[in-house]
């Protein structure tokens, strides 16, 4: 999904947790944001080589010049694993909860990409148990079939449950 909707998504959670403190829901909403970071510089080369913004990329743009930025794929599927997720409850255990509350933000980014991410092609499924090849093929749609307006209307029902959680 989109950076926004993940952010969102979020400051969803940070809201329906009450006794977390301002640090435990910035951190909630760094976690929903983070595990796409690694692989931003990705969509800006498939905007450039699809001579597009980034703004108006689609799936075409990402399954036809997806094979320029495949050697960043596995970086991707690294952040986007949930063996990665042990470590960041270790170091919440160890030294600061801050981790364990970006653990909680990262598990709902995953959770986002594992069903707005399907697609036909096996191997740009989504791989939750990377290095392990096993791929998941139940999501919902794919983000980047998304129009615009389908965008708009996520961000809409987030604010308005964000809304109603807050009040
Ligand atoms: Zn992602």
């Amino acid at each position: 999904m989109d950076i926004l909707t993940h952010a969102l998504s979020g400051v969803l959670l940070a809201n329906s947790i009450p006794e977390a403190t301002l640090e435990q829901k910035i951190a909630i909403v760094i976690g929903t944001v983070l595990p796409d970071i690694p692989f931003a510089r990705a969509y800006f080369l498939i905007a450039k080589m699809a001579k597009k913004s980034l703004f108006s990329l689609n799936l075409n743009d990402f399954t036809s010049h997806g094979k320029f930025v495949k050697p960043k794929l596995k970086t991707y599927l690294f952040f986007h694993s949930f063996l990665i997720l042990p470590s960041l409850f270790i170091l919440g255990f160890l030294f600061n909860d801050f981790f364990v509350f970006l653990a909680f933000g990262w598990i709902l980014h995953l959770v986002y990409d594992l069903f707005f991410h399907k697609y036909e092609e096996e191997e740009l499924r989504p791989k939750p148990f990377y290095p392990s090849k096993i791929s998941f093929n139940f999501g919902l749609t794919n983000g980047w079939r998304f129009k615009k307006s389908h965008f708009i209307i996520m961000w809409l029902i987030h604010l308005l449950l964000i809304l109603l959680i807050t009040l």
